[in-house]
């Protein structure tokens, strides 16, 4: 019988288990591998693992900047208490700026129209904002385009001139960054580093350029320059997988069965019965489903952990419970079901269900549920010597 986390009675009936010592590991792995500074992607509740729990771990790990994309996650980082430069940058132009200038929160502006609403807030808070220009180098979603750099630079210079916004930053998105010698990606730095030539010869001095992701870190580092931003990897999950680093997956979903039964062949199972059992068998029903983040689209194909076994999800995921044909396994109300974990023991990766999913491991953390309960285990001391311990 397993306990899940959760106070007073009222525990979750499923839960993601966030190892905060592999996160911490994957920080000094990361950094081991390129001399630019790193910025630890945020965004998303950090990927589904907890926004600050997750902030204030990489930041004791020595990262030095914390990244997202919406000012409601910069200032609950802010709230929290976390200090460091945090860079946000995904924004409508006409928001008010005012709020995350005054919080010294770094802005990204991807037109003239946003550099403008930037330095409206700026001149309302009173304070200088930090921008970060951003160039489209052939993602073709957010940035100024080669033809609306120029104009992007000349008014950054002009809002430098009269002290409302001073330029830290010029950065860019890699549009593949997973291939060695992929030619887009000589083609993105080859735009990038013009654009970076205009804004130096347009009087601006960045000290902050950055434009590579988790993928890139590891296997691009003529992208790194100032600053690199780690996403995916900060989690756990290798970005290149035919150039693994050894980081450790951070997260493990995991539920209880809450309900077994024996049935004879032939019994169908779940809507529409997509799935029949073709001995006698026994089902174990899970409490987790399409609402908690287990994938419609797995079904089929996926496996969760029971008993030291991969057992198969029998017929469709509802949104709030599958069933799992265990066989003949002595399965019993209260054992533990893994759906994912770091894979030590032969259980189910991430990596397996974005497989199943036919997505990415980014979509199946930032797809699990809020009935999903969250529990930390902490930096573990003696991996994290001569710094303070972590609270969460
Ligand atoms: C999400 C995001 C990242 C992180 O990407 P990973 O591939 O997960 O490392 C980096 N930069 C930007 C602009 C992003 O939106």
């Amino acid at each position: 019988m397993i306990k899940l986390g959760g106070a007073g009675g009222l525990r979750p009936l499923a839960e993601a288990v966030v190892d905060l010592d592999a996160i911490a590991h994957n920080i000094r792995t990361l950094a081991g591998r390129t001399g630019a500074e790193l910025l630890a992607v945020v965004k998303a509740d950090g990927f589904g693992h907890g926004l600050l729990p997750v902030a204030r771990t990489v930041l004791a790990a020595g990262v030095g900047w914390l990244g997202v994309t919406s000012r409601a996650e910069a200032l609950t980082l802010r709230a929290g208490g976390v200090e460091a430069p945090v860079l946000s940058w995904l924004h409508a132009e006409d928001e008010d700026f005012a709020p995350v200038v005054a919080a010294r929160i770094d802005l990204s502006a991807a037109s003239s129209a946003h550099l403008r609403g930037i330095a409206a807030g700026a001149a309302r808070a009173g304070v200088r904002a930090e921008v970060h220009l951003k160039v489209d180098t052939g993602l073709s979603r957010n940035g100024a385009t080669d033809d609306e750099w120029p104009e992007l630079v000349r008014l950054a210079r002009r809002f430098e001139a009269v002290g409302r916004i001073r330029v830290r930053g010029v950065w860019s998105h890699l549009a593949g960054g997973e291939s060695p010698g992929d030619p887009r990606d000589t083609a993105q730095l080859r735009r990038f580093d013009r654009a970076l030539a205009l804004a130096r010869a347009g009087g601006l001095a960045p000290d902050l350029v950055h434009l590579a992701n988790s993928a890139a870190l590891v296997g691009l580092p003529e992208t790194h320059f100032d600053l690199v931003r780690a996403g995916i990897a900060v989690y756990g999950v290798e970005p290149r997988p035919d150039l693994t680093v050894g980081l450790r997956p951070a997260m493990t979903l995991r539920s209880r069965v809450i309900l077994t039964k024996r049935v004879a062949a032939g019994t169908g199972i779940s809507y529409g019965h997509d799935y029949v059992t073709a001995a006698p068998s026994t089902l174990a029903l899970v409490p987790v489903g399409y609402a908690d983040g287990v994938p419609r689209a797995v079904a089929g194909a996926a496996e969760v952990w029971i008993q030291g076994r991969r057992c198969p999800i029998a017929g469709r995921v509802t949104m709030d419970q599958i069933v799992v044909d265990v066989g003949d396994l002595p399965v019993r109300t209260g054992d533990e079901v893994l759906l994912f974990g770091p894979g030590d023991r032969g259980e189910p990766t991430v990596v397996d269900w974005a497989g199943w999913a036919g997505t990415n491991p980014h979509e199946i953390f930032t797809g699990i549920g809020a009935r999903v309960g969250r529990r930390y285990l902490p930096v573990r001391a003696e991996r994290n010597s001569g710094r303070e311990r972590v609270h969460v």
